[in-house]
């Protein structure tokens, strides 16, 4: 195969981009081959993205419902008033300038027989697709909860219109309120985010309405950071004293049961009733709906994939990626998202010219902005265990920001946080 010059600078800016995420092989050869891509999130923009990197001639369909894009990360900063709803919306100007064909519809069903998805009542053929549906909340597991009824319990675990609800619940509400956080059980999309969520709405009380108080009734004993939140809720919140602003109960008894939607009072596991002013529950997930449909789920609820490829073991040549996927131990995170896009990006490249995918690294970091100048995070880099059956973190390659850090530690890890944000959208919208 020949290679012109301009070719060539643009397969060695491919190689450096995915070389960072340890996905080495070059994929040239796509042509005429068809990738369809559903779900235009943080999974499905980004490997849209990095498959038109690895070779534009790729011809490459991404199919979303939605015109907009609101990123989940940061929107515990909307909700506190620290930003605006604008400042998490992206669109996908960038991604059509690329050569990414975009298609407003969502997908109906994929068959993985005919190779074709349906959207918007048209077939879409495909050589390879890409699944990134994130993810279906369960919410007839909590009695009395409904879609409809999030209108007025938001769960705020997709941004955009749940966020504004929930925010302007926040605004309404009277000085000395109790706004109640239900976080659900494991596993569930972003591990950290509901106890981020009660810090930020903590900052907004604290600030606005400083006699009311956060109460977490939690479906599991434990939680992500946990040390680290409740260290950062002492310092800034007065957490296990009578005047704390936060207050967490533990699962399996606080868990939240029933809902009385009315009224706003949940009832939990071990039989309290508690009336809440502004009422956040967040149900049980399971992978996006068109993974259910289209048979790509197995008894858990998420997707079995080839860890390596992010192939479905149920149906080859269909790859799934981001929270929809089983793919232990990573979280289910938007920069792992992003991550598993790359990784499956430059595996579809590679099937699609008959070569074999290279040996895979992944990276994830989660920020959890606490207060105002106080941060904390995670970070690790994984590799493929030997026998391909696990994501596993590579030893010394991470950590957790340490117990007791100084404040200027905490502050700069509110710059990090910010600046992973502005980095993340770019690499993924830009
Ligand atoms: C409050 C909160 C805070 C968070 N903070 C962080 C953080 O700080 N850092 C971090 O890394 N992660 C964070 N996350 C997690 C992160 O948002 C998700 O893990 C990430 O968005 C997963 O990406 P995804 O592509 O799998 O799903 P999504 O980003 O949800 O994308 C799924 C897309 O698929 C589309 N779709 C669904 N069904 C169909 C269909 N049938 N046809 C076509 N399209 C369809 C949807 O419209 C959507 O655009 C946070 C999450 C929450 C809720």
């Amino acid at each position: 195969m020949s290679m012109n010059r301009r070719d060539f600078m643009k397969a060695a800016g491919a190689v450096t981009a995915m070389g960072l995420f340890g996905a080495p092989h070059l994929a040239l050869g796509g042509g005429n081959k068809k990738v369809v891509i559903v779900g235009g999130g943080t999974g499905g923009a980004t490997a849209a993205k990095y498959l038109k990197m690895a070779d534009e001639r790729i011809q490459v369909t991404l199919i979303e419902p939605n015109a907009q894009y609101y990123t989940c990360y940061m929107s515990n900063e909307v909700l506190s008033g620290e930003r605006s709803l604008e400042s998490i919306k992206h669109g996908y100007a960038g991604l059509k300038n690329r050569g990414v064909q975009i298609v407003q519809a969502a997908a109906e069903v994929i068959d993985p027989v005919a190779k074709v998805v349906r959207a918007g009542g048209k077939d879409y053929p495909f050589d390879r697709c890409i699944v990134a549906p994130g993810i279906d909340l369960l919410y007839e597991r909590i009695e009395g909860y409904s879609e409809a009824a999030a209108a007025q319990i938001p769960h705020a675990w997709k941004a955009g219109e749940q966020t504004k609800i929930l925010r302007s619940q926040l605004e309404a509400m009277k000085d000395g309120g109790i706004v109640v956080i239900a976080p659900p059980p494991n596993p569930f999309r972003c591990p950290p985010g509901p106890y981020e969520r009660a810090s930020q709405i903590a900052m907004y009380l604290q600030a606005h309405k400083p006699k009311s108080k956060v109460l977490i009734l939690d479906a599991k004993q434990k939680f992500s950071k946990q040390g680290l939140f409740i260290q950062g809720w002492k310092r800034l919140y007065g957490y296990g004293t009578d005047n704390s602003l936060i207050e967490w109960q533990p699962g399996p008894d606080a868990a939240v049961v029933r809902v009385d939607v009315g009224t706003k009072t949940v009832e939990t596991d071990f039989g309290d009733e508690i009336q809440a002013d502004v009422l956040n529950l967040i149900p049980p997930q399971r992978a996006g709906k068109i993974a259910q449909v289209s048979d790509l789920t197995d008894e858990s609820g998420w997707c079995p994939v080839d860890k390596k490829t992010f192939e479905s073991t149920k149906h080859p040549g269909i790859h799934v990626i981001g929270d929809a996927c089983i793919a232990t131990k990573m979280p289910k995170s938007g920069y792992a998202a992003n991550s598993q896009a790359k990784v499956a990006a430059a595996a579809v490249a590679a099937l699609l010219k008959g070569a074999e995918p290279g040996t895979p690294a992944y990276v994830n970091t989660c920020y959890s902005i606490v207060g105002k100048d106080y941060g904390i995070s995670v970070a690790a880099v994984y590799r493929l265990s030997e026998d391909g059956k696990l994501i596993a973190p590579v030893k010394g390659a991470g950590g957790l920001t340490p117990m007791d850090a100084p404040d200027w530690a905490l502050a700069r890890e509110v710059q990090y946080a910010h600046s992973w944000y502005n980095n993340i959208v770019a690499d993924i919208f830009g």
